[in-house]
């Protein structure tokens, strides 16, 4: 195991969930992967209760502590429509009393679903930035940082999907959290998304246990990983040395692929456990074909992380249609 540096913030950090989520026994999903009964755990930061659940929240309670310390009054951060981070930055908001405006990529939706109707509900304010790639989206977030500035407020930028250093101590300490609950364990098999969380589960558990699932939110998933983590750690990351598979983007980061349909569906029908299409269902179809090409192989204990994201399956309309034609 590595060291992760201990520094100031450790104080500053606010409570935001109820600590240690649940790590349950799936063996009619581990049978149908070819795994033994007992070889796969499901660790659910889907049950984290603020918000509707789900990672983001381990990270702001770094990234909101540090900003509440500040003196921050409004909370800034970015996104994609149907952003988990974005819902739970303004879900974290509330909680802390602080207004929070999310700068989202696109135009106003025709009909509010999924998390865009919890971002309502939550109280937030949504800045439409057009349809920008990510370094005018994140101009675009300085710009309002800037106004708000001017007329008195002050605001923190929370970064892109919650993963800068120290948002990723967050994942650092569920690492811990894993090694206390399934000592031994082999695999924690997880979507890489803008990366935080990934490089938290290494910074605790070391490259060879972590298998990444990239989900085609950032350009390079290893480098990502690897810059979080050796700012986490006293010694540098390989790139190199992390597990990630990218196998699993498809038509890209937004679109439905068929092996993702296909694990939403095997999760489903053996656990009744909902996986959404972008993240959780990318992270299961690369589980499935870790076993398949023996990357991951029986008697192996092996953690599937959770991560949330069922509000999102509801702002994924391909994927609904999909659901609801399957209806017996
Ligand atoms: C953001 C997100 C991830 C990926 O986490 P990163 O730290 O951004 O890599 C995985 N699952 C869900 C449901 C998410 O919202």
């Amino acid at each position: 195991m590595v060291t992760v540096v201990a520094e100031e913030s450790d104080a500053q950090r606010v409570t935001l969930g109820t600590w240690p989520t649940p790590l349950e026994p799936a063996p009619r999903l581990a049978r149908a992967l070819g795994l033994g009964d007992g070889d796969l755990l499901v660790k659910r930061d889907d049950l984290i209760g603020l918000g509707g659940g789900g990672n983001k929240v381990r990270k702001l309670e770094w990234t909101c502590g540090a900003a509440r310390a500040a003196g921050a009054t409004v909370l800034v951060t970015t996104g994609a429509p149907q952003s988990n981070h974005a819902r739970l930055t303004a879900a974290a908001g509330a909680r802390l009393g602080l207004d929070v405006v999310l700068v989202l990529a696109g135009t106003p939706a025709s009909s509010a679903s999924g998390n865009l109707a919890l971002d309502g509900l939550f109280g937030a304010r949504v800045v439409w930035a057009g349809d920008t790639d990510a370094q005018q989206l994140a101009a675009t977030a300085d710009e309002v940082v800037e106004r708000l500035r001017k007329d008195g407020a002050v605001p923190s930028l929370i970064p892109f999907g919650g993963s800068s250093v120290l948002g990723a101590r967050g994942y650092a300490l569920c690492g811990q959290e894993l090694l206390a609950q399934a000592p031994g364990l082999s695999h924690v098999v997880v979507a890489a998304g803008s990366g935080g969380t990934m490089a938290g589960l290494v910074g605790a558990l070391g490259a060879d246990r972590v298998l990444g699932v990239h989900v085609g939110a950032v350009a390079d998933p290893a480098a990502t990983v690897a810059g979080l983590v050796s700012g986490l750690v006293e010694t540098p990351c390989d790139p190199a040395a992390l597990r990630v598979r990218t196998d699993q983007v498809g038509a890209g980061y937004s679109t439905l692929t068929e092996p993702v349909m296909a694990a939403l569906t095997l999760a489903g029908r053996t656990e009744g456990l909902v996986l959404d299409p972008i993240y959780t269902g990318r992270a299961m179809a690369g589980l499935v074909a870790a076993v398949e090409d023996g990357d991951i192989v029986p008697g192996q204990r092996t953690v599937f992380l959770h991560t949330g994201g069922m509000p999102g399956l509801f702002g994924h309309a391909a994927t609904i249609a999909r659901a609801e034609g399957a209806l017996g």
